[in-house]
């Protein structure tokens, strides 16, 4: 947590009206302004916070809405990142943090989120899921975040010296194949060669948004190794991973071995849509349209279709 951080809000309010929760909640606990206030109060105590304190805290997305809102450029994302690790150090462990780190655990392990996948793809198939939702509570609330695995999960293909490397994520990578595939795809059609880093894991976005700090770091030191020995610009098609790679110079920026290797890397990262040609977009939307509109009837070939007897 940086204090230099802290002290750039001026309380003006005018994030507030951008901020999900606050517009739904209504409190002013629950603004950018509120929570950076509490967060003045919690760093400034070495006590456990109040619930309440927590529970504001904790409710905010980490969306950083606030941010572009701010004539003062308050950096929230990480102000609340730092804020949710001082949270994550001064609780006591308990069961449901467990489960927790357990479940962040298995996003970054590549063997793990593949069974994960498959078997949340199987209690889909079998009705479990909507079970699960009908039963309320945190089962419900767990069942409703399970992605719709689409297509089989994506393999990329390491190539030395390729113009590009693209950042497969985690639950992308599992989840989203036809995406993955989708995006190498649009890339090769402009005239890229497209390497896929094998070492590569998952972005630590979601452990650093949790307070998990250490294991966020831990993870962006892979990725930099994992993308090391080009200066190909990095390609990731995930709006939030691509956020926190962008950050990694921030997030070891205290680390003296690894402190400028993080801020090259960062440097080097784009979302797809800014490095994608408008020429190659443009194809590969016409082309898309073209194959969809070719798989389902016109309506005029629709409204034609004799109706159905059953
Ligand atoms: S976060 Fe920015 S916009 Fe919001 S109150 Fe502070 S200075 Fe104003
Ligand atoms: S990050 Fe999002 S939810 Fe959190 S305070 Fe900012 S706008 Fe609100």
């Amino acid at each position: 947590m940086r204090h230099e951080d802290l002290a750039t809000c001026v309380s003006c309010g005018l994030c507030l009206n951008d901020c999900p929760t606050y517009r739904v909640l209504g409190d002013e606990a629950d603004s950018p302004r509120g929570r950076i206030q509490l967060i003045r109060g919690l760093i400034a105590e070495t006590a456990a916070p109040s619930t309440t304190t927590r529970d504001h805290l904790e409710a905010c997305l980490v969306c950083r809405a606030c941010e572009t809102a701010c004539p003062s450029l308050v950096p929230f994302g990480r102000i609340m990142e730092g804020a949710r690790e001082v949270l994550r150090e001064r609780e006591d462990r308990t069961f449901a943090g467990s489960v927790g780190r357990a479940a962040l655990d298995t996003v970054a392990h590549r063997g793990r989120l593949a069974l994960f996948s498959r078997m949340t793809d199987l209690s889909r198939r079998l009705g479990l899921l909507r079970i699960a939702r009908a039963l309320g509570g945190r089962l419900a609330w767990a069942a409703s975040l399970a992605p719709a695995r689409e297509g089989r999960s994506f393999e990329g293909t390491d190539r030395p010296g390729a113009d590009l490397a693209l950042f497969a994520g985690c639950i992308m990578r599992e989840s989203f194949g036809d995406t993955e595939r989708a995006t190498v795809r649009l890339l090769e059609r402009q005239g890229d060669t497209v390497t896929t880093p094998e070492e590569q894991t998952c972005c630590g976005a979601l452990h650093a948004h949790a307070g998990e700090g250490q294991r966020a770091r831990e993870l962006a030191r892979y990725n930099v190794d994992a993308f090391a020995g080009s200066d190909a610009k990095i390609v990731v098609n995930a709006a939030g991973c691509g956020a926190h790679l962008k950050a990694y110079g921030e997030l070891l920026a205290d680390d003296p071995a690894w402190a400028e290797r993080a801020k090259a890397f960062a440097a080097r990262v784009r979302d797809v849509s800014g490095n994608a040609s408008g020429r190659s977009l443009g194809r590969f939307c016409k082309r898309s349209r073209a194959s969809r509109s070719s798989r389902s009837p016109t309506p005029s070939a629709a409204a034609a279709a004799p109706a159905s007897t059953t």
